[in-house]
């Protein structure tokens, strides 16, 4: 999908933005699954999961492709105090330092990537991820139905099979992808905890 349509979304009001953190984030964080850290929120949008990771201690850098969407994260970090490092950046050319982070989160980016981007994607984050650093990624999952469009629908078999080569996975779990599209509140999907080998 192109830039335009990631900043024509930002013109609206896109589904994924539901003025909180993700409760699939809020539960690995209550869980200890997220050890405090330094944190990459890849395709942060305007930066709720961000905001409550910084809200509880971790060091937090997040990136986006579209240039509005960082510009409202930063004015919520200011807003509340918080110092976290929000910029435009390609999830597909990071420009970190290899092993510079603990910990990196993705909420509804792993999902948007075809087969080939996907594997050159998951080769970006194990290079920034430390020796057993965690990935932990909320994708839709393929007991969502179709109807409404979205992104692709991702299987457990799919999301082993990428993460593979650089990955241990923990789990992969059934979650919630909370939208403002859904009656129920959010989308079926899966939380994946995976170790960078
Ligand atoms: N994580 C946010 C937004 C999810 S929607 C949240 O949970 O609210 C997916 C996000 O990925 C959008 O903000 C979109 O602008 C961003 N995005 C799409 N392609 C990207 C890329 N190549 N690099 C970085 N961000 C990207």
């Amino acid at each position: 999908m192109a830039t335009n349509f990631w900043e024509e979304e930002y013109n609206k009001t896109p589904p994924w933005e539901v003025g909180h953190p993700q409760s699939a984030f809020v539960e690995l964080f209550s869980s200890n699954e997220l050890v405090l850290g330094k944190v990459l929120d890849i395709g942060c949008g305007t930066g709720e999961n961000a905001i409550f990771l910084a809200q509880n201690g971790f060091s937090v850098v997040g990136i986006d492709l579209v240039p509005s969407a960082i510009e409202k994260a930063k004015q919520k970090a200011k807003g509340l105090g918080l110092e976290i490092d929000f910029s435009v950046g390609d999830a597909l050319h990071l420009r970190f330092h290899p092993d510079e982070f603990d910990s990196v989160i993705d909420s509804g980016l792993f999902h948007i990537f075809d087969d080939k981007r996907r594997l050159a994607y998951i080769d970006q984050i194990a290079k920034v991820l430390r020796p057993e650093g965690g990935y932990f990624m909320l994708c839709f999952s393929e007991k969502e139905p179709t109807d409404w469009g979205g992104p692709r629908r991702v299987s457990k078999e799919e999301i082993e099979e990428v993460l593979a080569p650089n990955f241990e996975v923990n789990f992969i779990h059934d979650s919630i992808l909370e939208s403002n599209i859904h009656e129920a509140g959010g989308g079926l999907a899966y939380i994946s905890s995976a170790r960078r080998k």
